[in-house]
């Protein structure tokens, strides 16, 4: 028996994990977390029996903890609640599936107590990859990618040296508006952002996906998952999304992972490394692909991944910066109190003003996320 805890249970990869634990016996949910939708909680909490549930939203916990009065579940609120799901006692592995650095804290809190990590949360390694990976070695924890990109080169990587290893190729799907200038991108809605045209995912990194910040946050979690330098990280754009990711090595070749364009596989795949489980749903059929194109990524009109990528090559707290303003500038994009391409506007402004931190600490990593607001709010 494997039991897990799962930081955003009612979020797209929380549910997911969920629909691998419903197919697999040997899988236990023991703690649970949300923001703030408690309906769905409650349903999963009558569903898995967790011990701990944690509610990000401290009035929604209390609301939470009356409507379980009848069931053996411990509800914690806020940020202490989150590091109680994270490190409760029964847990062997922790799916790390909440979205923004709000991750941080949990997640370093779950490696000191020995957990191991499967990782969607991409905003922590981001912005605190350097305490992250560093303290996971030194716990012997693993982190497990589960961002499909990072698992296709975890897989690909299996068996190989590290220092034959050449370039890591992220492969990016270009989002919705692929090949528009940012002339064209001026007037996009919130909906027509909300349209990726492969993956079924939660709505900010869908904004991220169409603004390709996603892909700049990736080369970065790259950089900390495999240690490799970011100028050995390319990206080629895969429309298809087919191909997931590519490792190539010193004499030329070249391994890819293809899959359907489902978050289960890397889900699993983190759950039973190093094994491989059945699995059910759809499989690439070659007979049915016509084509597997791939195109150059386009920075001039995409300055989200040519900004994450600079902010990953200068290293320090700026990349926090670049997190951060990018956070908070989507959520303003969703409430449509801006527009499509302010969010890189800003990202770049937030950028600009900021003295880089060599090696951040937490509390220098969390201060610098909160000025970021703080000038944005200023604006
Ligand atoms: P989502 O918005 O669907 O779910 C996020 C979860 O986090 C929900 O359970 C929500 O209740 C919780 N949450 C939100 N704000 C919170 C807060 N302030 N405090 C505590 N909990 C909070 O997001 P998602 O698409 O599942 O993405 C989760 C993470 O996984 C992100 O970092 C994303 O980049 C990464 N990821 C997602 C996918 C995907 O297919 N969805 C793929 C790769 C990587
Ligand atoms: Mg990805």
């Amino acid at each position: 028996m494997k039991n897990i805890a799962i930081l955003g249970s009612t979020g797209s990869i929380g549910t997911q994990t969920l629909e691998i634990v419903r197919a697999n016996k040997d899988l236990n949910v023991v703690a649970m977390t949300a923001g703030s939708n408690i309906e769905l909680l409650e349903k999963q909490i009558r569903e898995f029996n967790p011990e701990v549930v944690a509610v990000w939203d401290e009035e929604k916990a209390e609301l939470l903890s009356q409507r379980v009065k009848d069931l053996d579940v411990e509800v914690c609120k806020g940020m202490e609640g989150l590091i109680t799901a994270a490190t409760v006692d029964s847990a062997d592995i922790v799916v790390l599936a909440v979205v923004g650095m709000v991750g941080v804290r949990p997640a370093i809190a779950a490696i000191n107590a020995h957990k191991d990590i499967a990782l969607a949360n991409k905003e922590t390694l981001v912005t605190a990859g350097h305490i992250i990976m560093k303290t996971a070695a030194e716990k012997n924890v693993k982190i497990l990618p589960v961002d499909s990109e990072h698992s296709a080169i975890f897989q690909c990587l299996n068996g190989e040296k590290h220092e034959q290893i050449s370039n890591l190729i992220l492969t990016a799907s270009g989002g919705p508006f692929r090949n528009m200038t940012r002339d064209m991108m001026r007037n996009v809605t919130v909906e027509d952002a909300l349209k990726h045209p492969n993956w079924s995912m939660g709505r900010k990194i869908t904004i991220d996906s169409a603004t390709m910040v996603n892909k700049g946050l990736e080369i970065i979690e790259a950089k900390w998952l495999f240690d490799m330098d970011i100028d050995n990280i390319r990206v080629v754009v895969q429309p298809q999304s087919l191909i997931h990711s590519m490792v190539e090595f010193v004499d030329g070749g070249i391994m890819a992972q293809l899959g359907t364009p489902d978050m289960r596989l890397p889900i699993q795949y983190a759950l039973f490394y190093p094994d491989r489980r059945n699995l059910s749903g759809e499989r690439i059929d070659f007979s049915k692909i016509t084509s597997i194109n791939f195109e150059i990524p386009d920075m001039d009109n995409f300055r989200g991944l040519y900004l994450a990528r600079e902010a990953g090559k200068a290293g320090g707290s700026l990349p926090t910066v670049m997190n951060a303003a990018n956070e908070k500038a989507v959520a303003m994009f969703l409430n449509r109190e801006i527009g499509f391409l302010d969010i890189t506007d800003i990202i770049e402004k937030c950028m600009d003003r900021h003295q880089n931190i060599d090696n951040p600490s937490l509390e220098d990593i969390l201060s610098v996320e909160q000025d970021t607001y703080d000038y944005i709010d200023s604006l």
